[in-house]
């Protein structure tokens, strides 16, 4: 089984390695997937650097997304040879992940591949873009639609960003993206973003408890000092779901954004969303959620490839989604 192998060394030097190793190694589960498509999202970066908040023994293999075919499975509705997805839960964190030949994972993290996506277009949305279909499904929750006002992305070029920014755009809502990248401008635009703003115009170190109202949600992929500003930019009962931290995990703010416009902080968890919900929002991203211009910004990679756009997410560079072919016999 040929893998993305991440080792330490009795000295504590994290290494990696394309490498073969034997099936008997993966971990416990009742289902055996043949993994055709992976992703890199910000995670499997820190995974493959071997951070200690993902990764917990070593060797480790990362990847938390895949898509592929089923080679066993105890569970009758998965018969061998069906299309599926696995992401998140332990995948590429607690257990070995998706940058290998073959996962073995619990049937309760299977979602059969909906009609609409292949198993390539799965993988271009990803942990990443099911991430921003939760952010956009929270929005339904607090009753935000179109009509209630623009809703601001940051991180907007990197993965979950421009998804949501796709997504968002195709429901009909007006979006605005903080970005750092100018070279990202052009695909913003195309996507339909209406107002881009640079990351320094939402840094405001002003004392005030609240600024003008101007965003009735947000997908905040950044966190740090960008989030009590966006917080304090609210409009009356807007939204913002929190889902990253590439800024910074430390956030200060007061409370006054709650009690003067009921302003909602609302938490998106993707690794352990439950699994009765997972195969709605799938068939959703496949059919009326599909994100427009899915074959944007799209990085194709094997795993010998992975190392340098590894670092590359690390520092915020990578613009869309990287996509990792693991097999040279994957059906494009
Ligand atoms: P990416 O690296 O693909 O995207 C992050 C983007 O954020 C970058 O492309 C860049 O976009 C911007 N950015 C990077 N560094 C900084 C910085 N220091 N300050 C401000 N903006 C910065 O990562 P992902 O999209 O995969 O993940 C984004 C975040 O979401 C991560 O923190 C990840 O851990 C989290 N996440 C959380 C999930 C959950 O379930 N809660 C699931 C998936 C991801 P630009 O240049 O356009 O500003």
């Amino acid at each position: 089984m040929r893998c993305f192998v991440v080792s330490k060394s009795p000295q504590g030097e994290i290494g990696s390695q394309v490498t073969d190793r034997p099936e008997s190694e993966l971990p416990e589960g009742d289902t055996v997937i043949e993994v055709h498509w992976s992703s890199l999202n910000f995670k499997d970066g820190l995974a493959a650097t071997g951070h200690p908040g993902v990764v917990k023994s070593f060797p480790h293999v990362p990847g938390i997304d895949a898509a592929g075919k089923v080679l066993e499975s105890a569970a009758p509705h998965l018969r061998p040879g069906d299309p599926v997805i696995v992401t998140s839960y332990g995948l590429g964190a607690d257990r070995w992940g998706a940058w290998a030949e073959k996962i073995r994972v619990p049937h309760e993290w299977v979602v059969p591949l909906p009609q609409g996506l292949t198993t390539r277009e799965a993988m271009i949305i990803g942990t990443a873009g099911f991430t921003a279909a939760m952010c956009v499904e929270r929005f339904e929750r607090e009753q935000l639609s179109p009509g209630s006002g623009p809703i601001l992305v940051t991180g907007a070029s990197g993965g979950v960003g421009s998804i949501a920014v796709r997504l968002l755009t195709r429901l009909g809502y007006q979006v605005a993206a903080v970005s750092g990248k100018a070279e990202a401008r052009a695909d913003l635009e195309r996507w339909g973003v209406s107002q881009l703003l640079r990351r320094e115009e939402m840094l405001n170190s002003s004392s005030r408890p609240l600024l003008a109202a101007r965003w009735a949600g947000a997908v905040d992929t950044v966190g740090g000092s960008m989030l009590p500003t966006i917080l304090r930019e609210l409009k009356s009962h807007g939204c913002v779901a929190a889902c990253g931290l590439v800024g910074g995990a430390e956030f200060s703010t007061s409370v006054y954004p709650f009690l003067l416009r009921g302003v909602t902080l609302a938490g998106i968890d993707s690794a352990w969303y439950p699994a009765a919900k997972r195969e709605p929002l799938w068939k959703r991203l496949a059919s009326s959620w599909k994100p427009r211009f899915l074959e944007d910004a799209v990085t194709q990679t094997d795993l010998d490839g992975l190392p340098p756009l590894v670092q590359q997410i690390l520092a915020g560079n990578v613009t869309g989604r990287v996509i990792v072919r693991i097999r040279n016999d994957s059906e494009a």
